[in-house]
């Protein structure tokens, strides 16, 4: 892809948006446009439509999206599938009407089915029930997938799904409530620790197996995807290998440096049993992810202090 492509982030100042403009700005592209929130309202379908006729990129990366943890999800359905849903329609839609040829919009491995055969391939979209923890945006972000595939076919243009598995690094939410399970564990084990507490409370059984990826690596598989010109389809992006929540909660406890008891509260949900991608579509193509996930506690972990300032006890 040419160094001088106009390429647009949409949600660049989230976890994936951010990192892909690294990644981007890294290796010499020196035409990334970009829109904060209080510029340009995605779910404002007149002003996504006058944007794009305006800026008219060669390349839209979609990356904006409402996002959260299992509570959020599972407390705010309305807002995660209207808000994901106007995004998408809208971004997909205006980006076709001004001629965008090549398009990347970033899903969730959370589209499968709950009870999936396990690593899951691509093919398994659709084949039985979802996880009701999180429905409402697994229905908006199948929805997007769909637009994708559907413009393709009646338009001709190049647009192509990336279903990431559970995502962590830089930028992430650490909000208790609304986070996902790293970045609420990171933040558990931090205080835990600074406070001398006893024990740290993981929610549900400790039993979900999950896969982690760093989001450095997703916004590598995609300048990959880019960089080869592949212009259709749906590739999971994710290590290849998962562990138990306990085993998560044992590693980010022991990077950081908490050595208190930990215990499950079964009140809580424990969503899919487990999460495992299949990555062969990328891995026969030549890509594989690099930061293992011992790396990737602690690189999380730096960040984290670096961002909120906690100090040491
Ligand atoms: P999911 O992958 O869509 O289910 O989303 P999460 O990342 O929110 O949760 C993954 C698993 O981690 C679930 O089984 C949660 O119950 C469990 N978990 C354990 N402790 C926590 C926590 O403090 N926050 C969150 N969000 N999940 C937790």
């Amino acid at each position: 892809m040419d160094k001088d492509a106009r390429i647009y982030i949409a949600g660049h100042r989230g976890m994936v948006g951010s990192a892909l403009v690294r990644e981007l700005d890294a290796n010499g592209y020196r035409n990334l446009v970009v829109r904060t929130h209080a510029e340009l309202d995605l779910t404002d379908q007149h002003a996504v439509s006058r944007f794009l006729d305006d800026v008219r990129p060669d390349v839209v990366l979609l990356a904006a999206a409402r996002v959260g943890g299992i509570l959020a999800n599972a407390s705010q359905p309305a807002r995660f599938i209207y808000e994901n849903l106007a995004i998408e329609s809208n971004v997909i839609h205006a980006a076709y009407r001004a001629n965008v040829d090549r398009l990347v919009f970033f899903g969730s491995s959370c589209i499968y089915p709950k009870l999936c055969p396990q690593p899951i391939r691509e093919e398994y979209l659709l084949s039985s029930a979802l996880e009701p923890t999180n429905d409402a945006y697994a229905i908006a972000k199948i929805a997007g997938l769909k637009m994708c595939n559907a413009y393709n076919s009646q338009y001709g243009t190049h647009y192509v799904s990336l279903m990431p598995t559970n995502l962590y690094g830089p930028n992430d939410n650490y909000d208790p409530q609304g986070s996902h399970v790293f970045p609420a564990l990171i933040r558990k084990a931090h205080e835990a620790k600074i406070a001398g507490a006893p024990m740290l409370t993981v929610w549900g059984t400790g039993k979900p197996r999950r896969e982690f990826l760093h989001v450095d690596d997703l916004a590598n598989a995609t300048r990959f995807l880019l960089e080869r010109d592949v212009g259709e389809g749906v590739y999971n992006v994710g290590v290849g290998e998962d562990l138990s929540i306990r085993e998560l909660a044992q590693c980010i406890t022991r990077i950081v440096g908490y050595e208190g008891e930990l215990v499950f509260d079964s009140s809580k949900p424990d969503g899919t049993p487990q999460k495992l991608l299949d990555v062969s579509r990328l891995a026969e193509m030549g890509w594989r992810a690099r930061i293992g996930l011992e790396e990737g506690i602690a690189r999380t972990y730096e960040d984290f202090l670096s961002r909120y300032g906690v100090l040491e006890a």
